[in-house]
């Protein structure tokens, strides 16, 4: 009686973003079946869903600079340097194991080598994409030369002769999601590109970055700083109050958004081919999920994870809908600050940074598959290779932007450094939609689990810090 209202009443965004997600997947059968709608009908049908996508990017750029600037400025520069090298070994330890129980998994599994890639077409040019490059394109979107461009624009790139390319209109090539003003194309076959972009339309890592040194600054400035830091909260906390308005919302876009996806999906065959690598791939993540990242996250702070993973729900269906970690950012600080209590000192300056580097769900995704299409070639690793994976999938992992299929391009890094065609991307493309999904939510559930650690690491800090100020530092005013 009481007990199920009040629960019902608690969670009630989260059971309707459910309940959505099972009528929108309904919807979209019955019109598959039913109707016979053209292309253009189909678009009118995803429009709600577009516009939920829309919104959310919308509030990521004020998010993340207000909680950014907000989340250095009130700590001391020496309290940020440890909460951030936690942070930073949080991340790379965790994606690390993802990428070892990715290949752990594939070496077993074995899901390529009862079938071969002969039926290739690998006539194209190859790209030539190497670990350095994008360590380097890392960097340099690190320290965007305009910030008002960073704030829309993106793409840096020092291979000059890979030009924005416009997709091609109807190829049975799957459908990659409109991007924005910049995209980068790598050619794969002569008729075939893939085009990713690293973000999409915000260089979110040079904007962090510029915020952490600009929030530096302003935690030393004294009186004057806190005007701005004042101005920067409340930015905060308006557009947390956006976000709420938008999560109302969710349940009417997550529906379209799934049912227009199953009308639009054209070839479901290519499932079963593909059914043992997919397999692969998705009992990885299942098991990093709910052993893996449970049991650091039970070692260290003592709690039990999957209450947490319960209270992350909202933010893990939403990135399971959108397969994007950085429009997924909004929900993901609420369900942090709001259902897992997680400090908001410790959320609006680790949350940001995980979505944009921390990917362990990439990093296990990019390890399977490099390993799959090395099987289905017949192409004999030794020890130094899947060294050379777990490395440049790691890489790959940090360099793919919290956006849709951003995976996928990276991909091709790792391809390349162990001397695999990178034309063979087009072999895993068609099922990359479904499997974005999964490791996009995997993606933002590492991020969480991060910082419910980072905070459990940094208590003594926290604590100090709320004895010696007279304010209340996560919420100062
Ligand atoms: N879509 C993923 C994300 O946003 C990135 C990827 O393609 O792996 O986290």
């Amino acid at each position: 009686g009481v007990h199920v209202s009040s629960l019902l009443r608690r969670n009630w965004l989260l059971i309707a973003t459910v309940l959505s997600v099972m009528l929108g997947i309904g919807l979209g059968v019955v019109v598959r079946e039913y109707a016979n709608l053209s292309h253009l009908d189909k678009q009118y049908f995803g429009f709600p869903g577009e516009i939920l996508m829309r919104m959310l990017k919308l509030v990521i750029l004020p998010l993340i600079i207000s909680s950014m600037i907000t989340g250095v400025a009130a700590l001391d520069s020496e309290v940020s340097g440890k909460i951030g090298l936690r942070a930073v070994i949080y991340y790379f330890s965790t994606t690390i194991i993802a990428v070892i129980l990715g290949i752990i998994l594939v070496m077993t599994i074995k899901p390529g080598v009862s079938q071969t890639a002969d039926h290739i077409d690998r006539s194209g040019t190859t790209p030539n994409v190497t670990t350095a490059d994008t360590l380097l394109d890392l960097l340099r979107n690190m320290f965007p030369e305009n910030l008002v461009q960073a704030c829309f624009q993106q793409y840096k790139t020092r291979r000059e002769e890979l030009q924005p390319v416009k997709l091609p209109v109807n190829t049975s090539a799957p459908t990659i999601p409109p991007l924005t003003t910049s995209v980068l194309a790598v050619n794969i076959t002569k008729d075939y590109q893939i085009v990713g972009s690293y973000s999409d339309g915000i260089n979110v890592l040079g904007i962090i970055v510029f915020c952490v040194a600009f929030g530096l600054v302003i935690g030393k400035m004294g009186e004057k700083g806190r005007i701005l830091l004042e101005f920067f909260d409340a930015l905060n906390e308006a557009t947390m109050k956006l976000v709420q308005i938008i999560m109302c919302y969710m349940p009417v876009g997550i529906l379209f958004l799934i049912a227009a996806k199953i009308i639009e999906v054209e070839d479901w065959e290519i499932f079963r081919k593909m059914g043992l690598y997919m397999v692969t791939v998705l009992s990885g993540l299942a098991i990093h999920a709910t052993i893996c990242l449970p049991l650091i996250f039970f070692i260290i702070v003592r709690k039990n994870p999957y209450t947490f993973t319960l209270g992350m729900a909202q933010a893990l269906v939403t990135a399971l809908m959108i397969s994007s970690s950085s429009a997924t950012l909004p929900v993901t600080f609420q369900c942090a600050e709001e259902n897992n209590r997680i400090d908001k000192r410790i959320t609006r300056f680790v949350l940001p940074v995980g979505a944009t580097i921390n990917m362990d769900g990439t990093a296990l995704y990019e390890a399977v598959a490099a390993i799959f299409i090395a099987q289905l070639n017949d192409y004999d690793l030794d020890v130094g290779h899947i060294v050379t994976i777990s490395i440049t999938a790691t890489v790959a992992s940090i360099g793919a932007a919290g956006v849709p299929n951003a995976g996928l391009v990276t991909m091709v890094i790792v391809l390349t450094a162990v001397g695999l065609p990178a034309s063979d991307v087009t072999l895993i493309v068609a099922v990359d939609w479904l499997l974005d999904r999964f490791r996009t939510m995997i993606n933002v559930l590492g991020d969480a689990y991060g910082a419910g650690i980072v905070q459990k690491l940094s208590k003594r800090e926290l604590e100090r810090m709320d004895l010696i100020s007279d304010v209340d530092v996560a919420n100062p005013f």
